[in-house]
């Protein structure tokens, strides 16, 4: 994100403005609503790795827009989720912190679909 916007003519401050727009309509086009299936915890414990291998980098947060929990060093699992709209049914693997995948846990989260892998393609990986 730039800074040191305030001394630019004004049309360079709505151009950095329209940027910063898109940016954010960007991000939010690809939000996605998904619900944990409780799959089961020990075996989560791979997909994460599974999830790393197919991303080609480290999970590093917890992708829950609205976790509270753990933010700095978060104990993360590969938890199955499934889209809570439209209809794709399918399953997807995506990083979230123990208590965002706990079996307690019914809310539909918000993610970035860029942090969900599909389970199909990455389950035997
Ligand atoms: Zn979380």
């Amino acid at each position: 994100m730039k800074t040191m916007i305030k001394f630019r003519p004004k049309q360079q401050v709505e151009k950095f403005a329209e940027e910063v727009a898109n940016e954010v309509v960007d991000r939010l086009k690809r939000t996605v609503y998904v619900k944990n299936l409780n799959h089961g915890t020990d075996e989560n414990s791979n997909y994460i790795r599974q999830w790393e291998t197919y991303k080609g980098h480290k999970a590093t947060q917890c992708a829950n827009h609205d976790c509270r929990n753990e933010k700095n060093n978060p104990t993360l699992v590969g938890a199955h989720v499934i889209k809570s709209e439209g209809e794709d049914k399918s399953w997807y693997i995506c990083p979230l912190c123990s208590k965002c995948n706990s079996d307690a846990n019914h809310d539909d989260m918000m993610v970035n679909e860029i942090d969900l892998a599909p389970y199909n393609e990455i389950k035997d990986l």
